[in-house]
């Protein structure tokens, strides 16, 4: 069932590759954990639609995505028709793949050949499936709940609706739209908004169409438990373990990160890198008292400087060790605190070594970004390690 062509999947920790020994480890029990923590939130009755965009942020689309299926779910969001390609190339035939947008109208013939569901999110797209299939042919169509963002616009989205339905061959199987937020006035905003996509599909049901799947709530609709009269639900962070709700708004603590650690390995060490360091932005000797260390886990592997003011560590031998800087195939780490330090040592990017822990949180914070941006940027180049914790 491995399809390795864009996942570097590697069976064992004895395959780890020497010649550049970075690796991801990604615990596919956490991912069933989450899933069940949203089973729970929103009832058995709820369809959970999982939302594997940006090929599962780096977790391994395939197998991501083959275990989701053996969790139960029906349909799956992808991305791009590249990613959902992938998925029915490596045998996952089963499940109905609903694309989120990325096509031009043009783009709609191919995509229906592939079998996968496009979502109409304006008319144009709709006239191309109607004339594109030769049978009836499932839709998504997809509302902007007024964030300018891919979508019929709301106050309109209802005669736009019964016209797309009225088209040859044109069958809408589902009705969504999208509300994420990061804070309480996006929340207020998204119940809102909720009610308004509700009402809409209410005024559809009154007119005749009764769209078999309605869904409205993403991870954070969810885990600040907005309330909706739909019938599935489509998370994304959620089941990967993250959030991006500040901790006051949502509490975390019951979901397990998937990506649970990034490691490498020292290749290089240097017991006197202190006296050897003029003219370069880093004055080593200012910093350093003890031997460096350099692993091959730079920043084209998506390892980026820590932003102006702020300052990332790894761990090694469950020890911290202050990142000093990252070029864009190695890193250097200052290892004046790590007990015998030797060539070959494993080193923690992200993840629990000994007593400390290097949270994807910690991450974003160094580097002054997102955690999904974190994930996008690892991304690619480092073997993925499935584990069963
Ligand atoms: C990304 C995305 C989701 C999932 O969002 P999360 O916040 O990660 O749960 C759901 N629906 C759409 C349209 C999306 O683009």
């Amino acid at each position: 069932m491995n399809d390795a062509m864009d996942e570097r999947v590697i069976p064992d920790r004895r395959s780890i590759d020497p010649t550049r020994p970075n690796w991801m480890e990604i615990d596919l029990r956490a991912l069933d954990h989450n899933f069940g923590v949203i089973r729970a939130m929103v009832g058995p009755d709820v369809r959970i639609i999982p939302c594997v965009k940006s090929a599962a942020f780096g977790h391994g689309l395939v197998e991501l995505s083959q275990r989701l299926v053996e969790l139960g779910a029906r349909t799956i969001f992808c991305g791009s028709c590249a990613d959902a390609g992938m998925l029915r190339r490596a045998g996952l035939d089963r499940p109905d793949l609903v694309i989120f947008g990325s096509t031009l109208p043009a783009g709609i013939p191919a995509l229906l050949r592939l079998g996968l569901i496009p979502t109409v999110h304006q008319l144009e797209l709709a006239e191309a499936v109607s004339s594109a299939a030769t049978g009836p042919t499932r839709v998504y169509v997809k509302v902007d709940s007024g964030r300018g963002r891919l979508g019929l616009p709301i106050r309109t989205a209802e005669d736009t609706i019964l016209s797309i339905a009225r088209m040859p061959n044109i069958v809408i199987e589902g009705l969504y739209t999208h509300l994420p937020f990061a804070d309480a006035e996006g929340a207020a905003f998204a119940r809102e908004r909720t009610r308004r996509f509700g009402d809409l599909v209410g005024r559809l049901r009154a007119r005749g169409l009764d769209i078999p799947v309605t869904q409205a709530r993403s991870s954070s609709g969810i885990l600040y438990g907005i309330e909706d009269g739909c019938n599935a639900v489509a998370p994304g962070s959620l089941l990967f373990g993250k959030t991006s709700l500040p901790l006051a708004m949502a509490d975390v603590s019951g979901l397990r990160p998937v990506l649970s650690a990034v490691r490498t390995r020292i290749i290089h060490l240097s017991a006197d890198a202190a006296d050897r360091t003029p003219g370069t932005a880093l004055r080593y000797a200012d910093l350093v008292t003890g031997p460096t260390g350099v692993v091959p886990f730079g920043r084209a592997d998506g390892h980026p400087v820590a932003a102006p003011g702020r300052s990332a560590f790894a761990l090694v031998k469950g020890v911290k060790a202050p990142v000093l800087s990252v070029s864009s195939e190695q890193a250097v780490l200052d290892l004046s605190d790590v007990p015998y330090p030797a060539v070959g040592d494993e080193v923690t990017i992200l993840g629990a070594d000994g007593g400390l822990a290097i949270t994807l949180a910690d991450l974003a914070g160094w580097q002054g970004s997102s955690m999904n941006d974190v994930l996008l940027m690892m991304r690619g180049r480092t073997p993925l390690l499935f584990i069963e914790r």
